[in-house]
C-alpha cells in the first residue's frame, strides 16, 4: 500500500480556534487541511464578540465579517449589589451562522482543503503525525497537527485535573417579548456561588442584544456544573436575570436551545504534546467566570499558525514556541491549578464585595477578570506606532520586563497579571519601562534585555501605587471584614513588596530612590486628600511619572542638569495624564484610571473646579476647555525640556511618550488656544 501524502498542516475541528489557524497558514502558503465531523441543524443565537476577539477577526486575512453590531457597554449585575456600567467595551454581537459562514469561506478562499470526516485517534508515525479517522482506512499524515475539537472533542486530559474540576456548561436560546433596548449595551449578570465553600453552582447570565430588533440571546454558562438538565438551567438563569431587571419580564426563548461543554481546564502542561498543539476549548481556553472563550480559541489559533510559520520544520520548537505565547498571553486569565479553587475565591470575592467600588485598582482588576481586552499578549499599541528602528530599539526590552511582571506575580495573583499586560481599550499602553528606557537612552547609556528585571519591578510598582489613590477607608464604616478595601491594601502591598524586592536584586543603587519615591506619593496622597492648598490634584501623578525617568536618568549617572530636564520631561506627562483623565471622564468616556467623575473628585484626584461643580452643560464646556489647556499646557513644557536635551533616539521615545499620553485630548474637540 502506497504512503498518504504528508502534509504541512492538519487540523482537527472548524470552529474558531481551528479556522483561526488554518486560514493564517495556508495563507501564508501551507498545504493544510481541516477535518470537521457532521453536525447537525442548531438554533440561530446571537453570539457575543469581545474586543479581542473582534480585533482577532479583524486581523484574520481574507475574513469579511457579516451582519454584527456593536456592543458599546456592559451592565454588570450581581445580586445585592449596586450596577455597575462598564463602558467603551468594544464588543460586537453577531449571529453564530454568520460567523462560521465568515470563517469557513475564508479558509476556503485562503487555499483550506475541508474534509467532512471525524478524527478518532492520533498517533506518531515517522516524523509526522497521524490522524486516523472514521471515514479513511489510511491516516492522514501532517509535519503538524493542531486540535481545535471544541470541549467536548478529542483531547489529552488536563495534568493534575480531575475532569469535573476542568467542566462548566453553557446552554443559549433566543428570547423576544421584552421591549427593545434603549442603548447598545448588554446585561451581564453574576450568581457567584456560595461564598465560604465555593460548592454552589456560580452562574454567569449574558443577555445579548440580538442581531435583529427586539431580540436578545439569553446565556447562561454554570460553572461546578451538577447533573442539571439544560432547558431547567436557561430557566434558572433567566429568572435570576428577570429578577435584576424587571423590563426582563416578559421574555420568553424563542425556539429551541444551543448547548455545550466548557473546558476552563488550561495549564501549560496540557497545550502541546504527543497530540500536536492544542488550541481554544480543546487547550481548556475559556474564561472560568463568564464563559467566555471565542476571544482565546481565535488567539490561540492565530498563536499555534505563528508559531508553527516560524518553525516549519521542527514541530518540537513549534510547540514549544507555541506554549511560551499562549502561556504568556493568557497568563492569570483562564489558569487553573491544584490552588484554582483559592484563586477563584479570591476573583469571586474581587468581584463581589468591590462591586460598589470605583477605585481604579478595583476597578481595573474587575475588567482584568471579566474581559479579556487589552492585548494580544505583548502587544503594545504605543510601540507599534513607532517607527520600525525605535520599536527594534525598545520592542526586546518591554516584552522582557512584560515576562518579569508575569512570572512574579501570577502565581499568587493571576488576574493582576492579566491588569499588568492590559492597555485601556484601543488607547497606547503607557509602560512606565518605556519611560525608563528612554530617559537612560537620552542620558547616554543603554538599557538592554538584563535590566527587565529593574524595568519589571518598576512596573510592577506603578500598578501597585494606584492602591494609593483612593482615601483611608472609614474604620467604623462596615462591621466585619472589608474585602473591598482589604484587596486594595493587600494587593498593592504585595506588588509593591515584589516591586521592591525585583527593584534591590537588579538596581541596588537605586533602592534607596525607590523607597524615597515611595513614602513621597503617600505624603503627597496624605496632603492632598488632607486639603493641603499647596499640593494639586496633578502633583500625585507628576511624582508617579517623573520617577522612571528620574531612575533612567540616575542610572546613566546623568549629570545634575540631564537629570532635572528627565524629571521635567516625567512630571509632564504625568501632569497631562491626569488633565487628559479629567477630560475623559467629563467627556463620559473610559478614563485610563479606569474610575469616574464621582470618584475622582469624592478622593480629591480631580482638579479643585471640577470638584466644585459640573452640574449644567455650560458648566461641563468650561471645566473641559480648563482640563484641556491644562494639558496642553504640561505638554508645552514637556516639549520645552525635551528641547533641552541632545537628539538621540531616547529623546525620540520621550517625545513619542508624552505624544501618547496627550492624545485621547485631541478627541475631545479642538484646544481652546486653536478655536
Ligand atoms: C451555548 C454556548 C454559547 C456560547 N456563547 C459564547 C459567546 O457568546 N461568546 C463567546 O466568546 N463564547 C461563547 N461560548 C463559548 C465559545 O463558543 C467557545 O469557547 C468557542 O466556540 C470555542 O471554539 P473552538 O474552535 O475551540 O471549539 P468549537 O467551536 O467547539 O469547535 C470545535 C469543532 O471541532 C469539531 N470536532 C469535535 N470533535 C471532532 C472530531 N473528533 N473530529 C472532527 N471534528 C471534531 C466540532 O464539531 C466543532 O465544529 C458559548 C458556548 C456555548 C456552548
Amino acid at each position: 500500500m502506497s504512503v498518504p501524502p504528508l502534509l504541512d498542516v492538519v487540523v482537527v475541528g472548524a470552529g474558531a480556534a481551528g479556522c483561526s489557524a488554518a486560514i493564517q497558514l495556508a495563507s501564508a502558503g501551507m498545504d493544510v487541511a481541516i477535518v470537521q465531523d457532521a453536525v447537525g441543524p442548531q438554533p440561530a443565537i446571537d453570539l457575543l464578540l469581545t474586543s479581542v476577539a473582534v480585533q482577532t477577526l479583524r486581523d484574520t486575512p481574507s475574513l469579511e465579517l457579516a451582519a454584527h453590531h456593536a456592543i458599546e457597554s456592559i451592565r454588570l449585575r450581581l445580586p445585592g449589589r449596586p450596577l455597575r456600567t462598564l463602558t467603551d467595551v468594544g464588543a460586537y454581537a453577531i449571529r453564530r451562522g454568520a460567523l462560521h459562514d465568515a470563517l469557513f469561506f475564508a479558509a476556503t478562499s485562503a487555499g483550506v482543503r475541508l474534509r467532512a470526516d471525524e478524527a478518532i485517534a492520533i498517533e506518531r508515525g515517522e516524523g509526522c503525525f497521524e490522524l486516523m479517522t472514521a471515514e479513511r482506512a489510511t491516516p492522514l499524515r501532517a509535519r503538524h497537527l493542531i486540535v481545535a475539537s471544541g470541549g467536548a472533542g478529542i483531547g489529552v486530559p488536563a495534568a493534575g485535573h480531575s475532569a469535573d474540576e476542568r467542566r462548566a456548561v453553557a446552554v443559549a436560546a433566543r428570547c423576544a417579548g421584552a421591549s427593545p433596548q434603549e442603548d447598545s449595551g448588554m446585561e451581564m449578570l453574576f450568581v457567584p456561588p456560595d461564598a465560604t465553600t465555593l460548592s454552589a453552582t456560580a452562574l454567569s447570565v449574558w443577555a445579548v442584544p440580538g442581531v435583529t430588533d427586539a431580540e436578545l440571546t439569553i446565556r447562561v454558562a454554570a460553572t461546578n456544573p451538577d447533573d442539571e438538565d439544560h432547558a431547567s438551567l436557561l430557566a434558572r438563569g433567566l429568572d435570576a436575570l428577570r429578577a435584576q431587571v424587571p423590563q426582563l419580564g416578559p421574555l420568553t426563548p424563542l425556539g429551541g436551545l444551543v448547548a455545550g461543554v466548557l473546558d476552563t481546564g488550561y495549564s501549560r502542561e496540557r497545550v502541546a504534546g504527543a497530540e500536536g498543539i492544542l488550541v481554544g476549548d480543546a487547550a481548556g481556553l475559556v474564561n472560568p467566570f463568564t464563559g467566555e472563550g471565542l476571544s482565546y480559541a481565535l488567539e490561540s489559533g492565530a498563536m499555534a499558525a505563528e508559531a508553527i510559520l516560524a518553525h516549519p520544520d521542527d514541530p518540537a520548537e513549534a510547540q514549544r514556541g507555541y506554549v511560551r505565547r499562549v502561556d504568556f498571553a493568557f497568563a492569570g486569565n483562564v489558569e487553573t491549578s491544584r490552588r484554582a479553587v483559592r484563586r477563584d475565591h479570591l476573583a469571586w470575592r474581587y468581584l463581589s464585595d468591590a462591586a460598589e467600588s470605583d477605585h481604579p485598582f478595583l476597578a481595573k482588576g474587575r475588567r482584568a477578570i471579566l474581559l479579556p481586552e487589552g492585548l494580544k499578549g505583548i502587544t503594545d499599541t504605543l510601540i507599534a506606532t513607532l517607527e520600525p528602528e525605535l520599536q527594534a530599539l525598545a520592542g526586546p526590552f518591554l516584552i522582557a520586563c512584560d515576562e518579569v511582571m508575569v512570572s512574579t506575580i501570577r502565581e499568587d495573583w493571576p488576574f493582576l497579571a492579566r491588569m499588568a499586560v492590559t492597555g485601556v481599550g484601543t488607547e497606547e499602553r503607557l509602560r512606565p519601562a518605556l519611560l525608563l528606557f528612554a530617559a537612560t537612552l537620552a542620558a547616554g547609556r543603554e538599557l538592554d534585555v538584563r535590566h527587565a528585571t529593574l524595568g519589571g519591578g518598576l512596573e510592577l510598582a506603578m500598578m501597585g501605587a494606584l492602591a494609593f489613590l483612593g482615601a483611608a477607608p472609614d474604620a467604623h464604616a462596615r462591621r466585619g471584614l472589608d474585602w473591598a478595601q482589604v484587596s486594595v491594601v493587600v494587593g498593592g502591598d504585595f506588588l509593591l513588596g515584589q516591586a521592591a524586592r525585583l527593584i534591590a536584586m537588579s538596581g541596588p543603587e537605586v533602592s534607596w530612590s525607590f523607597a524615597q519615591w515611595l513614602a513621597d506619593l503617600s505624603t503627597l496622597r496624605a496632603q492632598r486628600l488632607a486639603g493641603d492648598p499647596n499640593v494639586s490634584a496633578d502633583a500625585t501623578s507628576a511624582a508617579m511619572y517623573e520617577f522612571p525617568a528620574r531612575l533612567g536618568a540616575e542610572l546613566a549617572r546623568a549629570d545634575d542638569a540631564t537629570v532635572e530636564t528627565l524629571r521635567d520631561v516625567g512630571s509632564e506627562c504625568g501632569r497631562a495624564f491626569l488633565h487628559v483623565d479629567e477630560l475623559l471622564a467629563l467627556d463620559g468616556r473610559r478614563t485610563r484610571l479606569d474610575t469616574t467623575l464621582d470618584f475622582m473628585t469624592s478622593n480629591r484626584l480631580a482638579s479643585d473646579e471640577i470638584a466644585r461643580e459640573q452640574s449644567d452643560a455650560a458648566r461641563v464646556a468650561a471645566l473641559k476647555a480648563t482640563a484641556r489647556a491644562a494639558t496642553d499646557a504640561a505638554e508645552k513644557r514637556g516639549q520645552d525640556a525635551l528641547a533641552r536635551l541632545p537628539a538621540s533616539s531616547g529623546r525620540e521615545l520621550l517625545d513619542a511618550f508624552l505624544t501618547g499620553v496627550c492624545k485621547p485630548a485631541l478627541a475631545s474637540g479642538p484646544s481652546p488656544a486653536a478655536s
